[in-house]
């Protein structure tokens, strides 16, 4: 027999078939356990009443008590509507229906006391409400208390009378029902610590919540224990993997001392030096290694990375650096082969574009040893890329591969797993870390090799266009050389390309004598390389791009970086642009060239990059304003399938969860301690029923 919340949804009083399928399709309700965790996206107060008098237009959502005086048919035809004089003791107001004007007319009667929902707007001198909701007024919601739930729907399911209001009354319905099979999902000794209202409860409140207060401890209660199961799972995962796993143990570092102390072109940062020893400390620890390292654009997550290499390689291993496009792996490839030729240390690329030829050759000597060190993209990933013994992967821009791919990786060594070091340029919010990596552990660079001078960012409106022009002419007379980069989103393609070929032009005649580069991804690569070569030659003074610009090149001469329609860009696409200067001993700026008429949204991107060059301030904004799905792209995804908590805002609570976790595992690692027991339930639960999880584990 099915459990009551397996129960399929079309089995609900009042739903049938062709509703359930519609609810399957729109909102991904299947079963009753979807829609109960169906929840409302906002609440309308309704615990207050106005008094007309007290109405302006920048009040939300209000509620009145009054009578009609009158109605009044206005206009003929399909532009007919009702017009219903409303008052109470203060003023009167006009309430305004322009569809089912017969329909309303019918069903309301002057002189009888209502109650009136609705969003009043000023018309002219006079405030109105159209389209109101009416209800006869009763004992019953004269007493007002109650928030009003709102669920969000699809067009689609309007157009089918599937509204807000009836996904609500489908709830009351499944709850009278559901209260009699809602088990408590948390422990009581969790539920009496941290003073938790019971499920039941909670779920009955978030529906249908009593007052406001109780309203925050319901969605307190369900957010916690949200966030709670996501991390005691990935916490468990850590643990697990850790004890399954034995890593190579590298205790040799004359390698590593060698590059040290004869090579090394520069004074590592304190950030470096820490996690240096952070690494080494993983290494000699016997357990695999699974290590996510963020830190800034230009932080010196590479020499990391490299100082890492030397520790694998000095002790008989191999390693694989793997980036997420080509130009990306050659830059790293080049810089690599540069670091390593006073060692002796061997450096191969293999990407989609090697040729076949090589790739015979390439195969042999990885197996037989003789490369220790594989750089290139998604191709390491194929299972012909067979080591002799890879003990160390590192994978550069962690967020555009999944954690999947990550897993594929370990497989290159069966007899024991190599250690994993994951860097990631585009810092995220602590509370996002410990979600989307929570079974990895973490480092972070925060901190700027000594000299290099901080970006200074500008904000222009296109009038100041001479201006920006004025600047870069001086730049470029010191010698050096700059970006102007244009959006090109997918969506608007040819208009993005028609735009950056008219800036092209534009500077091509403001300056007939200048040699400019151009490059968009509608180039062949051959072309774009070959542009791209002469501005890193000098050659160039001005190079017009599209984003593709975005990862790779590192040009420390480039000193100016130009952002048409800087409105356009995310944050951290921003962030990640002005990235590619500053990488000189010379200060740089980067130019938003934004329009006059800016959202709210995009005056606080551009305000933010103005006011700061700190990575993880600016994932904290971008968190905020976007929300983490599309702060993450879709691979990892399964991990954000919350139904209630937000990241973005909930960090707080998601800290404390992931505390609670921590302290559960400490005492009961394998969860069999009987007062543990509703967790060990919940567990199996979730894993029947939360079909995103299967990507991660
Ligand atoms: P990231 O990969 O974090 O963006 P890189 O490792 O590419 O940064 O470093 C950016 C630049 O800074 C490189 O040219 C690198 O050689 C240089 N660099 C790295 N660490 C230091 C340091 N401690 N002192 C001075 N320069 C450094
Ligand atoms: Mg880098």
């Amino acid at each position: 027999m099915v459990s009551f919340f397996d129960r399929k949804i079309e089995f609900l009083k009042g739903v049938g078939p062709q509703k359930a399928e519609l609810l399957n399709k729109e909102l991904g309700i299947f079963k009753f356990r979807d829609l109960l965790q169906y929840y409302p996206f906002r609440y309308e107060d309704r615990t207050k009443f106005y008094k007309i008098r007290e109405l302006n237009d920048s009040l939300q959502y209000v509620q009145l008590i009054g009578q009609f005086s009158g109605f009044q048919t206005v206009g003929v035809g399909r532009k007919q509507r009702l017009v219903g004089t409303f008052h109470d003791d203060t003023g009167a107001l006009e309430l305004v229906w322009f569809q089912g004007v017969k329909w309303i007319k019918s069903r309301l009667t002057v002189g009888v006391p209502y109650l009136v929902f609705g969003k009043p707007t000023r018309y002219g001198s006079k405030m109105n409400i159209a389209h109101p909701e009416v209800e006869v007024l009763t004992e019953k919601n004269k007493a007002g208390s109650y928030l009003h739930p709102v669920y969000s729907v699809t067009e689609k399911l309007k157009k089918k009378f599937i509204d807000s209001k009836a996904i609500s009354k489908m709830m009351k319905l499944l709850l009278v029902e559901a209260v009699h099979h809602i088990d408590e999902t948390l422990p009581q000794h969790l539920i009496d610590q941290y003073r938790l209202q019971d499920k039941k409860t909670a779920l009955i409140q978030i529906h249908f919540p009593k007052d406001s207060r109780t309203l925050q401890y319901a969605q307190y209660r369900l957010k916690l224990e949200e966030l709670f199961y996501v991390q005691l799972r990935l916490l468990k995962m850590k643990i697990s993997r850790m004890d399954a796993y034995p890593g190579i143990r590298f205790n040799n570092s004359d390698l590593l001392n060698k590059y040290y102390n004869d090579h090394l072109p520069f004074e590592l940062t304190g950030a470096q030096k820490r996690v240096i020893k952070e690494i080494y400390t993983d290494f000699r620890s016997g357990k695999q290694m699974n290590r996510l390292i963020q830190g800034d654009v230009g932080s010196g997550k590479t020499m990391v990375a490299f100082l890492s290499m030397l520790i694998a390689i000095g002790n008989e291993t191999q390693c694989a650096f793997m980036a997420p496009t080509e130009i990306l792996a050659d830059q790293h490839f080049n810089n690599l082969k540069e670091q390593a030729r006073p060692l002796g240390i061997r450096v191969a690329k293999l990407t989609g574009s090697s040729k076949q030829s090589e790739r015979k050759a390439l195969d042999v000597a990885l197996k037989a040893g003789e490369i220790h060190i594989l750089v290139g993209t998604h191709a390491l990933l194929e299972d012909r890329v067979k080591f002799q013994k890879l003990g160390l992967a590192i994978i550069d821009e962690q967020h555009r591969f999944g954690v999947a791919q990550r897993a594929k990786l370990w497989s290159k060594n069966r007899s024991t797993y190599p250690h994993i070091l994951v860097m990631t340029a585009t810092p995220i919010p602590r509370t996002l870390a410990m979600t989307l990596y929570g079974d990895l552990d973490i480092s972070v660079i925060d901190e700027l090799p000594v000299g290099r001078k901080p970006i200074k960012t500008y904000h222009m409106t296109d009038t100041k266009r001479i201006q920006m022009f004025g600047f870069i002419e001086k730049e470029i007379a010191k010698g050096r050389q700059v970006y102007i980069v244009y959006p090109l989103i997918e969506e608007s393609a040819t208009l993005d390309y028609n735009h950056l070929m008219d800036g092209y032009e534009g500077i091509s005649r403001r300056y007939p004598d200048m040699p400019i580069s151009i490059v968009h991804g509608r180039m062949k690569p051959e072309d774009k390389d070959w542009e791209m070569q002469r501005f890193i030659n000098k050659e160039t003074k001005i190079m017009v791009a599209t984003t593709v610009i975005e990862v790779g090149v590192d040009i420390p001469n480039a000193s100016v970086m130009v952002i048409e329609n800087a409105e356009r860009f995310g944050l951290s696409q921003l962030h990640q642009l002005r990235g590619r200067v500053g990488r000189g001993a010379e200060q740089s700026f980067c130019i938003l060239m934004t329009g006059h008429k800016l959202t709210t949204e995009a005056k606080e991107r551009i305000r933010t990059m103005v006011e700061t060059n700190d990575g993880f301030r600016i994932s904290e904004v971008d968190l905020k304003l976007r929300g983490p799905g599309d702060l993450m792209g879709t691979q990892q995804s399964g991990l954000m399938d919350l139904r209630i908590s937000d990241l973005g805002k909930d960090g707080e609570i998601l800290k404390q969860a992931r505390s609670i976790a921590v302290e559960v595992l400490n005492e009961d690692p394998e969860i069999t301690l009987s007062k543990n027991y509703p967790i060990k339930k919940q567990i199996e639960s979730l894993s029947k029923n939360v079909i995103n999880w299967s990507t991660i584990s």
